[in-house]
């Protein structure tokens, strides 16, 4: 087998392979010594990047001899280039980047590779000085006397571009490079079925990767009926949920998870897209467990275990709470229901300064979180806005990886504490500029950050351009915790106190998790921990007051199984449910022939877990 695909791998290289690429010099070189680059920056554990690999490579066989394609295994070489997400594509025609892209795009590869290719092509071509001569003899003999500076000023395919604008024509030029047949016409279309055997390692890891995404989708979709069926049961059901979860953020998420494995059947109520790790442009690197990942694809782990455990998902927005009502009213913006245990996790939205570039930038350098993005800027200069003590912290903390700190303030002093503000100011690698605020984010060549533009408040024609390849927006946070305002004992800055040692907030069976009560630590992991707590703190409440106990309309309900559910299903999927849930489809189906007879043996078993 291995000296199978020894070989396989060697027939790659003979044409049209991929390069791996280890060093910076190497790097440096290809870019140098060939017109166009594609290059595909990728992770070994990154499953975009594995389903990507061989479409890389079917690319590149495809524009072989035309455009070299080249690989960098982010996480084992680095080669000059920051790469914040995986995998990321870049183009580079001449040794300059002319287009890039983040994500699985398997379009997005072909149409910005031909796209290279062509102006590749373009360019490469030859023109004589006899042909040139000839040209001038013709169209313009008064250039003769120049023809040769003219020669050496410009690369060919410029002079054809130039003297074709000029004089509706071009000189006769040859083409460097003999056209090359494509080798297919784009993949996709030649697809045959899937021969295991015939494929090589990257295939391989494509495949496996493809089938668990397709198995993953089909539970998806299953515990989905699932959660419409038991949605529909709770509104049109009067009898209270023992527990509800406001928020689908680390924190809530968690709490469902606990609260759902205790039996509490735990309602969370959520818009689908929110939270502030829904909107982290670049991977998470530091949640335990799991090295790298997108935030939007921990969340949705996050969600598939809860719902794995019949927590039950209501995607709407709380428009309010009562908490004087018993069982708690929650509001939502299509229908109201009551709870006998409430656990708040409405996170808290960063404050952003408005200022143009500072969109377009999130995810490419201008962040909010130094504690979760500050390593990616490692010896480089960063940009700190902010006067307060998150703003020190920040600084002090970037202060550590990054070359040189900018601290931006729009005061003349801090308002911080004064140990973490003279920490700051006898750092030898932090500038404060006073008296300034940031005027606009700009980007280079990349659609990376590379500068801020500063403006004195003092004197707003006085503006400064600071090079930064990261921007930490420090000017505080705003917890969601309008729909209790009142209600719930808070802080000044509108945060949730909770009591000494526990997530109970000042009203009885209302239990806080994440950062709506958590000003310091701010992090996915530190939140989800909280989310555990407030559950566990919610259940033991419910088992200590009675509350909720024995009264449920569902409460003996099992979970309905539902043929259809399985309709979608392959015999293979089925019959691998069977083998985890210890069922002997031939000792119960004797004589089974239809796969709905062995949908019935799963459902007698209450459908798959
Ligand atoms: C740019 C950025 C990058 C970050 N990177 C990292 C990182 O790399 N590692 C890390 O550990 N942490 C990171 N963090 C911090 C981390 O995202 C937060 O600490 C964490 O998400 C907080 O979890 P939470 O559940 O308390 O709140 P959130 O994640 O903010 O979730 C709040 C939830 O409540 C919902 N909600 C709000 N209001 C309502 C309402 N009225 N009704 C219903 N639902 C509502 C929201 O839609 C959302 O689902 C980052 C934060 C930011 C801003």
């Amino acid at each position: 087998m291995m000296r199978k695909l020894l070989a396989a791998a060697l027939l790659g290289l003979a044409s049209g392979a991929v390069e791996e690429v280890t060093t910076q010099s190497q790097f440096q070189k290809i870019l140098a010594d060939n017109m166009a680059v594609v290059v595909d920056f990728y992770s070994q554990t990154c499953g975009p990047c594995i389903m990507m690999a061989p479409i890389f490579k079917e690319v590149a066989k495809e524009y072989d001899g035309r455009v070299k394609f080249i690989k960098v295994d982010v996480q084992r070489a680095y080669v000059g280039v920051q790469i914040r997400s995986m995998p990321t594509f870049h183009f580079y025609l001449q040794g300059k980047v002319e287009n890039q892209f983040s994500g699985g795009d398997e379009n997005g590869l072909r149409q910005m590779s031909r796209a290279l290719a062509q102006k590749a092509e373009a360019m490469d071509v030859e023109v004589s000085l006899g042909a040139l001569e000839a040209f001038y003899q013709k169209h313009d003999p008064s250039k003769l006397e120049k023809v040769d500076e003219i020669y050496e000023k410009y690369p060919a395919y410029k002079l054809v571009q130039i003297l074709k604008k000029k004089y509706g024509v071009a000189p006769e030029f040859t083409k460097k490079t003999p056209p090359k047949k494509a080798a297919t016409g784009g993949g996709k279309e030649e697809e045959k079925g899937v021969d295991i055997k015939k494929m090589d390692l990257d295939d391989l890891k494509a495949e496996v990767y493809r089938r668990e995404m397709a198995a993953e989708e089909k539970e998806i979709e299953l515990f989905k009926k699932k959660n419409q069926r038991r949605r529909e049961k709770m509104t049109s059901a009067a009898a209270p949920t023992k527990i509800a979860i406001l928020g689908g953020g680390p924190a809530g998420v968690t709490a469902a998870i606990y609260a759902a494995r205790a039996g509490l059947k735990p309602v969370v109520v959520a818009p689908p897209v929110g939270g502030q790790l829904m909107s982290k442009g670049v991977n998470v690197e530091n949640y335990p467990g799991i090295p790298e990942a997108t935030g939007p694809d921990i969340l949705k782990m996050m969600k598939r275990q809860a719902m794995k455990f019949s927590a039950t998902f209501e995607e709407e927005m709380v428009l309010s709470v009562d908490l004087k009502a018993k069982p708690f009213v929650i509001t939502t913006n299509s229908s109201s229901f009551t709870a006998h245990a409430i656990v708040l996790a409405t996170g808290a939205d960063s404050r952003w300064l408005g200022v143009p570039g500072e969109d377009d930038f999130k995810g490419g350098g201008v962040s909010s979180c130094a504690t979760c993005d500050g390593f990616l800027f490692s010896a480089k200069p960063v940009v700190v806005v902010g006067g307060g003590d998150t703003a020190m912290e920040d600084a002090l903390v970037l202060a550590r990886t990054s070359s040189f700190v900018t601290l931006i303030h729009r005061r003349d002093s801090f308002r911080a504490s004064k140990v973490l503000a003279d920490a700051v100011l006898s750092h030898p690698k932090i500038t404060v500029m006073w008296n300034s605020v940031v005027k606009e984010f700009k980007g280079g060549e990349t659609n990376m950050l590379d500068k801020v533009i500063v403006e004195s408040t003092t004197d707003p024609t006085n503006t400064t351009e600071i090079p930064a390849e990261g921007a930490f927006v420090a000017i505080g946070h705003i917890p969601n915790t309008d729909i209790v305002k009142g209600q719930l004992d808070m802080n000044d800055a509108g945060y949730l106190v909770t009591r000494g040692g526990s997530t109970a907030c000042s009203t009885s069976g209302v239990f806080a998790a994440g950062d709506v009560a958590d000003w310091v630590y701010r992090q996915a992991v530190t939140s989800a921990g909280s989310g555990s707590q407030a559950a566990l703190d919610a259940e033991r409440w419910l088992s200590e007051t009675g509350v909720g106990l024995g009264g449920d309309a569902e409460e003996e309900d099992s979970e309905e199984c539902h043929p259809e559910d399985y309709s979608s299903w392959t015999m293979k999927q089925i019959k691998k449910t069977f083998k985890e849930m210890g069922i002997d489809p031939a000792a119960e189906c004797r004589g089974c022939n239809e796969k709905s007879q062995f949908i019935e043996v799963l459902c007698k078993h209450g459908g798959a877990p």
